[in-house]
């Protein structure tokens, strides 16, 4: 006799979808180490969904996810302008052409040398907290636990069954245990005696400007094909902005670089004659990524029980739903709507 049957460790988006997508069949309990879900990536994101964003192999679980998004009232359009000073970009051949002046109709004040632009009309802004807490309510009304303010230490598997030991000394068992610990996936699987994977963090800057130019809250989402910026509106006068960054990092509560945030403001300067007013707030949050950056959904092969949900990168709240559900049938054993095999953590062993 197990206490639980599925301990999920990690309470944002990836944890509470799959608890959520698991819908009662097992008994599940998450445990968080902080004192609420949704302190680290999953509170951080620009909350938007993008088709292609993640590449081909992230696509499908994006596309299948829009469905559930839309239905439960979650997405709002927002649109985006791919920008471009000259080159052409392959993946852009099916989205709609936009020439200069119709650039300037849609961005007013867009500098001279940008000529080129495309259109996504279906790019949209999820409401990733309503999304979030209604996973956690599913999981919650099926029957499922979740636990703040518990990490987990140390786990070990014996005789089919695991050891755990949370921070505070208070033992547990699990049949099965989850790694949906973003950052920190590889060393909660290190504290389980299990082989990391390479999961890599990844430091992604935001900052909110507020600038000299009005009517921006619809502002589609601006980006440019070389992916050094992106921002959207916000507010009447300010925006959302990014500059693309990816820089390595340890797990951790991530803060901004005051040199990424002048990155960002340097970069956004070359791309609209918006004077900026203000920085009105900044942060960060850590991306995670497999070596090959597709997100890892199933057994460890050589680590029994042990099951990874990890790795997703800048798409893990776009991709949830439909992540969610493949994750909760291969965990499961049932066949899975998406072919689960790219997500196979068997790739890296
Ligand atoms: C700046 C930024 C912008 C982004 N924009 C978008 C976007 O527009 N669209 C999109 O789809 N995605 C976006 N993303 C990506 C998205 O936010 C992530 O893919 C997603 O939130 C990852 O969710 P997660 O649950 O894996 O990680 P997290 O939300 O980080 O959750 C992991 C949790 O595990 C907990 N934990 C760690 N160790 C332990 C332990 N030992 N015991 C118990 N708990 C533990 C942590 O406290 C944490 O709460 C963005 C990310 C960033 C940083």
């Amino acid at each position: 006799m197990v206490d639980t049957d599925i301990l999920i460790v990690g309470g944002g988006i990836a944890g509470a979808a799959l608890g959520a997508a698991l819908d009662g069949r097992r008994s599940t309990l998450l445990i968080e180490s902080e004192d609420f879900c949704g302190r680290h990536a999953t509170g951080r994101s620009a909350a938007f969904w993008l088709e292609n964003y993640g590449g081909p192999a992230v696509a499908p679980l994006t596309r299948a996810s829009r469905a559930i998004l839309a239905e439960r009232g979650w997405l709002s359009p927002r649109g985006a302008i791919h920008l471009s000073r000259g080159e052409t970009g392959d993946a852009l051949t099916r989205l709609e052409p936009l020439n200069r002046a119709q650039l300037e109709a849609r961005i007013p004040g867009l500098r001279g040398d940008w000529r080129r632009g495309w259109s996504e009309p279906s790019c949209a802004d999820i409401d990733v907290a309503a999304l979030h807490l209604d996973c956690l309510a599913r999981l919650r009304h099926a029957g499922g636990k979740v636990r703040t303010g518990a990490a987990l230490a140390t786990a070990r598997r014996r005789r089919g069954v695991w050891h755990v030991a949370l921070d505070d000394g208070e033992k547990l068992t699990a049949s099965i245990l989850v790694d949906a610990a973003g950052a920190w996936a590889d060393e909660v699987a290190l504290r389980a005696g299990v082989a990391p994977l390479g999961i890599a963090p990844k430091r992604r800057t935001m900052v909110q400007l507020r600038v000299a130019r009005s009517g921006l809250r619809d502002l589609p989402l601006v980006t440019d094909i070389a992916a050094s910026f992106y921002f959207k509106g916000e507010s009447d006068r300010s925006i959302w902005l990014s500059p693309h960054d990816e820089a390595d990092s340890v797990p951790c509560d991530a803060a901004p670089d005051e040199i990424d945030v002048a990155i960002a403001i340097a970069r956004f300067e070359e791309v609209v004659d918006w004077p900026v007013e203000a920085v009105e707030r900044s942060w960060a949050g850590l991306r995670s990524f497999a070596p090959d950056r597709n997100p890892v959904y199933g057994f460890d092969r050589v680590a029994e029980g042990f099951f990874w949900c990890a790795g997703q990168g800048g798409f893990g709240i776009q991709t949830a739903p439909a992540a969610a559900a493949l994750a909760a049938a291969v965990l499961l054993g049932e066949a899975p709507a998406i072919d689960p095999a790219a997500f196979d953590p068997a790739r890296f062993r």
